[in-house]
């Protein structure tokens, strides 16, 4: 499994917001985490980082997974197979230890492994007694 990059992780607003807004379901609109990813410090770095991964679930850098899609197909047009392709970080499904990895694994209809139930647990008790669900500093 990949982590996301440790800066996503900890510069990204989304860790602060509600990770469902960045996995809406079908027909649901994804204006709330749109909002989020275009205050966001690192929100190029994470488009980036989804569009080099492949990643196919929910809300990354501010597009969706439709929009990304469309990216990755007029890129493979620019970039014909035999080029030598950059070499992008490993690829990985989920980022598993994470809430956002959490809701994944829910959108995905699968049950979530343990290092995304405890991710998400602690994340819920810190949002009760902080306010936030970032790790006390
Ligand atoms: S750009 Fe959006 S999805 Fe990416 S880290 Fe920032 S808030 Fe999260
Ligand atoms: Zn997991």
């Amino acid at each position: 499994m990949t982590e996301t990059p440790a800066v996503l992780a900890e510069h990204g607003l989304c860790s602060q917001a509600d990770p469902e807004a960045f996995f809406p379901e079908r027909g649901m609109s994804a204006a709330y985490a749109r909002q989020v990813c275009a205050s966001c410090p690192v929100q190029l770095l994470c488009l980036n980082w989804a569009l080099d991964n492949d990643e196919r679930f929910g809300v990354w850098g501010g597009l969706t997974e439709h929009e990304r899609r469309r990216i990755r197909r007029a890129r493979a047009v620019e970039e014909p197979k035999s080029a030598p392709q950059p070499k992008a970080a490993p690829r990985g499904p989920v980022e598993c230890g994470t809430r956002r990895g959490y809701h994944r694994h829910r959108s995905q209809g699968e049950p979530a492994c343990d290092p995304c139930r405890h991710a998400n647990a602690a994340a819920d008790r810190r949002l009760r007694t902080t306010g936030s669900t970032l790790p006390a500093a």
